[in-house]
Formats: structure tokens, C-alpha cells, sequence
């Protein structure tokens, strides 16, 4: 399972590779490798997907 978390502080995406349950072992060892804050918001595949698209539609406006 690939597990991917946002850094709170700066927006880091960091993705974990692990069996689900070394997760919350993976979750509490795990740093931000750009401002070291180890605040991560659990985020999903799903919702990154649907964030590109409706970046790709480009909504600028009421259509
Ligand atoms: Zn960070």
C-alpha cells in the first residue's frame, strides 16, 4: 500500500510504501524532507486525481 500525506507546515507531498500495518509505526517515524515538521494530513489518491482534473478543466468562472 502506498500511503500519501500532506506536510501541514509547507505542503510537502510525502508518500510511504508500507503493509498497513507498519502504517502508524511509518506514520509517527516520518519527517518532512523539505522543513522537517513531522504535522502530515493523511491525504488519498482519490482526491489528488480529482484535484488534477478540475485543474486541467481550468474553472475560471460560471459556465
Ligand atoms: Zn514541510
Amino acid at each position: 500500500m502506498t500511503y500519501t500525506y500532506r506536510c501541514t507546515h509547507c505542503g510537502q507531498i510525502v508518500e510511504i510504501t508500507c503493509s498497513i500495518s507498519e502504517k502508524d509505526q511509518k506514520e509517527k517515524e516520518m519527517t518532512c524532507p523539505n522543513c522537517g515538521s513531522s504535522d502530515f494530513r493523511r491525504i488519498f489518491n482519490a482526491l489528488i486525481m480529482s484535484k488534477r482534473e478540475a485543474g486541467s478543466i481550468a474553472p475560471s468562472g460560471p459556465s
